[in-house]
């Protein structure tokens, strides 16, 4: 007999965007739940995120009518949902109350943010965290109508305590492990089924915080290494993490298995975000993560652990990219030599609240190349040349359109050869390298080609790494 695992089950916001997705998330929860001991984590409902941080654009600006029109779509659009969604009428009723509740809670706050016209963070924050606060009673009732024991809790009301930096909060695990653990295991032993609101807890004041965007991963691992969880599974709309994207390479896989440090590096890049800091809560436990679809149950997609199986650890498991980027190239003969050149250039571009995503510096230090978002790319090359050129920057080259193409894979470290086959496959692909950069963990080849080339580099990649013979599907 397979014994009883303890789960924590995510769903992203794309699993949950319609009545019949939520019920199809419903009953794969309460099939699960009958073998299992099951937490829920949920994000707010597709898009619902989004019109909120919409909402508080508008109250920037003072469009008071424009923010009290997508506030109105939103509750139609909960109470459509939950009135189609459940079908026993007490549960329905008990459903619509707590919207009720919610929703006003919600005009409250929207009210009197629009009398101070100001959005400061910690408003902010208590404004999105409403997104999972109302998709959490759903689901939770939904779950009842199925006849399955639920309790629906915030991320505050579980007991997720986090520091007071709002937008990109960090939770004290030892108050939450506790408090979390008090709050839940009583409900798991009784077979309960807690839905819990992602993305959300609250400082120690007691005010909403949040984990910054995609954060409802990171409540999953916090939440899994409270109560000692046996896995995670995370259930988006991907199959799990690819070899490489399909929409750009046609015979992508899945990737059956990866380590923690690999998982991190690909969920920067690639078609299934996940939020950076998720990995952390799992590390001491070694808690595995299944990275899953909704609605292809069957698939067992991406296994991360902490020491995947041998057979497969390839030299190469994924090609991924960065689209869409401006690479800036400074050069100057007094930059050689010269201490503090890097840190000048980084803290001017800090100060302009730019975020580099990728360096590179000659051996002879005459040169260094920074590769910035698009978005940054003028903002950037204005801060340069105001500041630095003509001082210890002489001439500023600016490529626009640009992709990073990133291997990663730890069996690369200490295999010989690996960038001379990257770099043949792409010069046979005649694919221009303009810059590379290889961190000496060695768990990540990137370079950088315009992006026109993207799709070739990378296909030629795939090739040569033989991808496809890896993946499971
Ligand atoms: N709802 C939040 C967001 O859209 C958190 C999440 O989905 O993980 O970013
Ligand atoms: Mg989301």
């Amino acid at each position: 007999m397979v014994s009883r695992l303890r789960l924590v089950l995510k769903f992203g916001g794309t699993s949950l965007s319609s009545t019949k997705q939520i019920r199809a998330v419903a009953k794969f929860v309460y099939t699960v739940s009958k073998k299992n001991e099951v937490a829920v984590i949920c994000s707010a409902i597709d898009d619902v995120t989004d019109q909120l941080l919409h909402i508080s654009e508008f109250i920037k600006k003072g469009d008071k009518n424009a923010a009290s029109f997508v506030l109105s779509k939103l509750k139609k659009q909960h109470r459509r949902i939950a009135n189609e969604s459940v079908s026993n009428s007490k549960i329905r009723k008990r459903l619509a109350d707590k919207l009720d509740s919610d929703l006003s809670e919600l005009e409250g706050l929207l009210h009197g943010m629009m009398l101070l016209g100001e959005v400061t963070p910690r408003s902010l924050d208590y404004l999105i965290s409403f997104g999972e606060r109302l998709s959490i009673g759903i689901v939770s009732h939904v779950l009842q109508d199925l006849k399955a024991r639920s309790l629906d809790v915030t991320g505050k009301d579980v007991g997720i305590v986090t520091d007071s930096n709002f937008g990109a909060s960090k939770p004290l695990m030892d108050t939450t492990r506790l408090r979390v653990f008090t709050k839940l295991e009583p409900l798991l032993q009784k077979r309960t089924i807690p839905v819990i609101g992602g993305f959300a807890g609250a400082d120690q004041h007691g005010h909403v915080t949040t984990f910054g965007r995609g954060g409802s991963d990171y409540t999953a691992t916090i939440i899994a290494s409270c109560i000692k969880a046996d896995e995670v599974w995370l259930m988006s709309d991907v199959d799990g993490l690819m070899t490489a994207d399909p929409k750009l390479v046609r015979d992508a896989k899945v990737i059956p298995e990866v380590s923690y440090v690999e998982a991190m590096e690909m969920a920067l890049f690639g078609a299934k975000q996940i939020h950076p800091r998720s990995f952390e809560p799992l590390l001491t436990k070694k808690i595995p993560m299944r990275i899953r679809s909704t609605f292809n149950v069957n698939n067992p997609g991406t296994l991360v652990t902490a020491t995947p199986d041998e057979s497969t650890n390839k030299t190469v498991k994924c090609v991924s990219v960065i689209r869409h980027n401006g690479l800036i190239d400074m050069r100057g003969g007094s930059m050689v030599g010269a201490p503090g050149t890097a840190a000048t250039i980084f803290s001017e571009l800090a100060k302009a609240g730019i975020n580099i995503m990728m360096i590179s510096q000659s051996p002879s230090e005459s040169s260094i190349s920074v590769v910035v978002k698009k978005n940054d790319l003028d903002k950037a090359v204005n801060t340069m040349e105001m500041n630095l050129l003509g001082k210890i920057i002489k001439k500023i080259d600016v490529t626009t359109d640009v992709a990073i193409i990133a291997l990663i894979g730890s069996g690369m470290r200490g295999t010989i050869g690996v960038a001379s086959r990257v770099f043949g496959a792409a010069a046979k692909k005649k694919v221009n390298v303009i810059m590379i950069a290889q961190g000496s963990s060695e768990l990540n080849l990137a370079f950088v080609v315009k992006d026109g080339d993207c799709a070739a580099a990378l296909q030629a990649l795939h090739d040569e790494f033989q991808l496809a013979n890896h993946g499971s599907r």
